[in-house]
């Protein structure tokens, strides 16, 4: 520690001592157009020390430190609890919902319908392996530094961020909230973003709904991707099972695809090797995913940098569309 550290640190005892500053406050100094996804590897420095595994006490903890953080940039927010039937125990859970409502409306008159609404989510939950950085804190702060820069801007549409509990067991946490649309709330949803593991893989995708195959979001996304040079692909359709451009549905954005709505689902790994179905995350380490290399610090050991290059990529392009998107 030099010098300048040294009375950093001394400063930030102080302020804590003083109760200027909550413990687990990530968002200290404004964010910087060109600093994208420098929150976000924060969040996920904060939250790979929760051992939040689905329907524990930890992974209610951490719904609060989420609910904390949305809070802080301004947001009204609400938990959703649900529980769930495994191997014939409960377990409880719960997403975490953070609202923006549309600041002007997109049409005027007495043709204007209902406003639209946007939903971004991604889940918190992790499996008893690992330390769940990948899987899915990387989602859970691109969610949120996308919030925090978004958060001033007048939308024409309804924004809402979901943190989803209980991922691993089933997408429990989106097959809640999805039962709970009313029938005007899914016709109302134009969009629903989902970021699961996005820091480890060989390459960045974004894939349309399998169910119901429609793609204008994911071009949407492809489109951002190429006016800005970043290196987002489709799924390319090597393995006849899953078909070129679409989502495996193997995450929370498969309860949305099915009930109709639009879907980007982004992710990171390699859908070219082993038996190109996207498993394998990389060429050189293969899966992260449920292992106990899914943990930041053993990420950065073995590939060095590669989450932040991921972590910018992802939170512009998402950020990108929230900001443009008129309905
Ligand atoms: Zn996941």
């Amino acid at each position: 520690m030099n010098g300048t550290k040294r009375a950093l640190a001394l400063l930030v005892i102080c302020a804590v001592a003083l109760g200027m500053v909550a413990p687990a406050a990530v968002a200290v100094k404004p964010l910087l157009p060109n600093e994208m996804g420098v929150r976000a590897y924060s969040y996920i420095e904060e939250l790979q020390e929760i051992p939040r595994v689905s329907g524990t006490a930890a992974e209610a903890e951490a719904a609060l430190v989420i609910q904390e953080w949305f809070e802080g940039l301004g947001y009204a927010t609400e938990i959703q609890p649900f529980s769930y039937v495994r191997g014939g125990v409960t377990y409880d859970s719960q997403n975490v919902i953070a609202y923006k409502p549309a600041s002007r409306p997109a049409a005027r008159g007495p043709k204007a319908g209902p406003t639209q609404q946007v939903i971004v989510g991604a889940h918190y939950d992790k499996v008893p392996r690992g330390r769940g950085a990948d899987d899915n804190a990387s989602g859970v702060g691109v969610m949120l530094e996308i919030a925090e820069r978004i958060s001033k801007y007048r939308l024409p549409y309804d924004l809402v961020f979901i943190a989803f509990g209980a991922e691993e067991v089933g997408l429990r946490g989106a097959r809640h909230y999805v039962a709970n649309m009313s029938e005007a709330d899914i016709a109302r949803t134009a969009a629903m973003v989902n970021y699961d593991s996005l820091i480890v893989g060989d390459k960045l995708y974004v894939h349309a709904g399998q169910a119901n195959r429609i793609t204008w979001v994911r071009d949407e996304m492809l489109k951002y991707a190429e006016r800005h040079d970043l290196p987002l692909e489709m799924q390319p359709g090597l393995n006849p099972a899953y078909p070129a451009g679409f989502s495996p549905g193997f995450s929370d954005v498969a309860v949305f695809d099915q009930a109709g709505i639009p879907v980007a689902a982004f992710e990171s790994t390699n859908w070219e090797i082993d038996d190109m179905d996207g498993y394998t995350q990389t060429e050189q380490y293969g899966s992260f995913w449920h292992t106990d290399n899914d943990d930041l610090d053993i990420i950065e050991e073995l590939l060095p940098g590669r989450p932040m290059v991921r972590l910018e990529a992802f939170t512009k392009v998402g950020y990108e569309f929230l900001k443009h998107y008129r309905p």
